[in-house]
């Protein structure tokens, strides 16, 4: 078992450590909850109340062309681009992941119509997503399970790079050429890999992705999400919420669609400023963050709680110790809504899927390793203790 001397020696050596500075953290809190709402770095607080009081309040309408707010989709896809590997103009940021599913594979079968697929396991708005656009197109949707090959009628595939129960990372390069071999596009869920892992969409060949903006991007609460398509797949591909925001020339308000070049047509409505201000913000903290950096010391931190947490008898469904494995480690108990809410009220917050998952988020810009050590002990403690058994830790909330 890793010695506390050398846990506070991986925290002297963090080459990451300097950025917990730049989040508003409160006091006496651990957060394991990044991966599902990131804490607020300090400059989109600071960028809330100068959009708010001086670009809404004293700038009023003039704001969309001097405050750059109309551009904001495209300067916030701009900057998560080099996070994922694409060009500039290859990301916007527009809607929530549910709806750039929507619309982009909607435009895929539009270009190719056949089948659309989903892993068994994937977050839940995918495959419910998928299934609306089944009903509407009259196209098939198969339920994929661990291993299933793709089948030969699938024109579209969603998966996520990294599973939001378990936290493993799929390999995208080969799902890709397995695509590729069966004429099959990916559409690829960012939402818990972005900021968090090394993704190199060119590298790996993936043209098409979405994602979040308020896990690891720490964008806020409800911030929009993001979309990706390759540059040479754009001009082929028609979105059918082809609102003003993606046409060409909206303020031209022409009687006819014509859609914008590159990404930006998948834009529909108008955008929300308040929210991409604070998330614009937030994305300059990784300006001249390494990524490998990040996805090194978060798997050093889930690393090192998986020891301790397997010392203590417990099971998990997430990679093990030296697994690839992405920001969150999740653990099996019967009781574990329970002992989260014990752990809640030690001011430990992490998170909880049913049925029986126990998540630990372990975000590596804000977290230390001798934080992971106080975590491992009050759950050791609240397992001896047996104090989850209070009854008010039963009381479940409507978000878990
Ligand atoms: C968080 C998350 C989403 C959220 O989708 P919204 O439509 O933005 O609420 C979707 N997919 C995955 C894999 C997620 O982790």
């Amino acid at each position: 078992m890793t010695t506390r001397a050398e846990v506070q020696k991986l925290d002297a050596a963090d080459p990451l450590a300097k950025y917990r500075a730049q989040f508003d953290l409160p006091e006496g809190v651990l957060y394991l909850d990044g991966n599902s709402l990131g804490p607020p770095p300090k400059r989109a607080l600071e960028a809330l109340r100068q959009t708010g009081e001086r670009e809404w309040g004293e700038g009023l309408i003039r704001s969309w062309n001097e405050a750059g707010w109309i551009d904001l989709p495209k300067t916030c896809g701009a900057k998560i681009a080099p996070l994922i590997g694409a060009g500039a103009e290859e990301v916007i940021v527009a809607d929530s992941v549910s709806v750039n599913l929507f619309k982009l594979a909607a435009a895929l079968l539009g270009a190719a119509p056949g089948d659309v697929a989903v892993d068994d396991d994937e977050f839940p708005t995918d495959g419910y997503v998928m299934e609306g656009l089944a009903r509407m197109t009259g196209a098939t949707l198969v339920r994929l399970r661990p291993g299933d090959a793709i089948p030969m009628n699938v024109r579209v595939l969603i998966i996520s790079l990294i599973n939001y129960k378990t936290a493993a990372v799929a390999d995208m390069g080969a799902v890709e050429r397995e695509a590729r071999s069966r004429n099959a596009a990916v559409i690829w869920d960012l939402s818990h890999a972005t900021g968090l892992i090394d993704v190199d969409v060119k590298r790996d060949g993936a043209k098409f992705a979405i994602g979040c903006g308020y896990k690891f991007l720490n964008g806020g609460p409800g911030a929009p999400a993001f979309l990706y398509v390759a540059r040479e797949e754009a001009c082929r591909l028609h979105q059918p919420l082809s609102g003003w925001m993606g046409h060409a020339a909206p303020f031209d308000f022409a009687p006819d669609y014509r859609p914008a070049a590159g990404a930006l047509r998948f834009a529909s409505g108008t955008p929300p400023i308040l929210s991409l201000a604070a998330l614009d913000a937030a994305l300059d903290v990784f300006s001249g963050v390494e990524l490998k950096l990040v996805e090194a010391k978060a798997r050093g931190l889930g690393d090192l709680f998986l020891e301790r947490a397997m010392a203590l008898g417990l099971k998990t469904i997430s990679p093990l110790q030296g697994g690839r494995r992405g920001g969150h480690v999740s653990l099996i108990h019967e009781n574990g809504y329970a002992i989260m809410q014990a752990l809640i009220a030690r001011g430990i917050i992490g998170d909880f899927r049913a049925p029986d998952l126990m998540r630990f988020g372990f975000s590596p810009l804000f977290l230390r390793y001798t934080d992971v050590c106080e975590v491992a002990d009050a759950l050791a403690e609240i397992l001896r203790t047996e104090e989850w058994r209070d009854p008010r830790y039963a009381r479940r909330g409507v978000v878990t």
